[in-house]
Formats: C-alpha cells, sequence, structure tokens
C-alpha cells in the first residue's frame, strides 16, 4: 500500500487530519492525564465525564471505536497505590461506561483492563483503566455500525455524543 493510499484509508476511519497530536506533535509535558486532569490547554482534552476522583475519557487513539480510559486524578503509576475509594468510583464509572456502549452501539463484548508497569505495552505511566469494545467481524466494523442508529468512528464525534448521553443516562448507586 502506497502511503498515499495509507493516508487515505486513516483518514476514513479516524479524520486523523484534525488530530496534529497523532501525527507525532506531543505536547511538551510531564503527563499528558494530568494535562487532562488540569485542563492543560495544550493537551488535546476528550474527558466525557469526571468525579471528585477520576476521569472518564475517549482515547485519542482508538484500538476500536469506542475505546475508552478511566484514570484517578491522582497522579500514580502503581495499581497498589489506588485506593479503595478510586477503585469503587473507576469500577461505578466503567459500569456505566460498558451500560452506555451496549445500550448506545449494541456492543455485545469488552476487554477491559490496564497496562502495567515495563514489558506490559502501556506507553503512559499514569494507570489507567482501558475498555475497548469488540465487534462480531471487526475487519468490517464499519459495516457492522452502519447497521445500527448512529455511525461513529472518530474520536473527536465520539466525545461530542458520548458527552451528551452520559449527562442523560441515570448514575448507577
Ligand atoms: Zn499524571
Amino acid at each position: 500500500m502506497s502511503s498515499y493510499e495509507e493516508h487515505s484509508l486513516r483518514k476514513n476511519l479516524f479524520s486523523i487530519g484534525k488530530l496534529g497530536y497523532a501525527k507525532g506533535d506531543r505536547p511538551n509535558v510531564d503527563c499528558i492525564l494530568c494535562g487532562v486532569r488540569d485542563k492543560n490547554e495544550i493537551v488535546p482534552n476528550l474527558t466525557i465525564a469526571e468525579t471528585e476522583l477520576s476521569i472518564v475519557s475517549v482515547n485519542l487513539f482508538p484500538y476500536n471505536p469506542g475505546h475508552i480510559i478511566i484514570f484517578p486524578k491522582r497522579h500514580i503509576i502503581h495499581y497498589l497505590e489506588l485506593t479503595e475509594a478510586e477503585a469503587l468510583d473507576i469500577h461505578r464509572l466503567t459500569q456505566k461506561t460498558m451500560r452506555i456502549l451496549e445500550k448506545q452501539w449494541k456492543v455485545q463484548g469488552f476487554n477491559i483492563g490496564y497496562n502495567l508497569g515495563k514489558n506490559s505495552g502501556g506507553s503512559i505511566p499514569h494507570i489507567h483503566e482501558h475498555i475497548v469494545p469488540r465487534f462480531p467481524n471487526e475487519a468490517g466494523f464499519l459495516d457492522v455500525l452502519s447497521n445500527t442508529r448512529i455511525v461513529i468512528y472518530e474520536p473527536y464525534q465520539m466525545w461530542e455524543d458520548l458527552k451528551k448521553i452520559w449527562t442523560n443516562e441515570p448514575e448507577i448507586v
């Protein structure tokens, strides 16, 4: 595939042209997620919701449409540093996120987890949970999504829609 074809494909999938950050312009900050928390204007901010302890955000580099991350506001690196209150908060936000994705985009499968420490594949030390929706035939996920009410595969569009849906969705107690 030529680089032009590759560029076109990626543009179709994610409107990559909008994402300066995705092209390698990493913001010059100590921690991207602390930058999101502090609303640092040089850090792309796709925050869907926040509580006193945690933040829910669309992943700027989605593995799949609807890829969400949830992280504690405190800059912690090790899972063992999570307090019970933070873990419970992240758990509740995870359930709400799953419920919304199941309801809105008919998601039937998820991978949920953390990449922690060296050799884990993690790229940002600030601990964050990934929620990755899985689709029946991912090579054809555009077809899958086009059968649903809304077609979403661009992070900023996903962010706009999820912010609205989140506000209207009741809290899990
Ligand atoms: Zn941080």
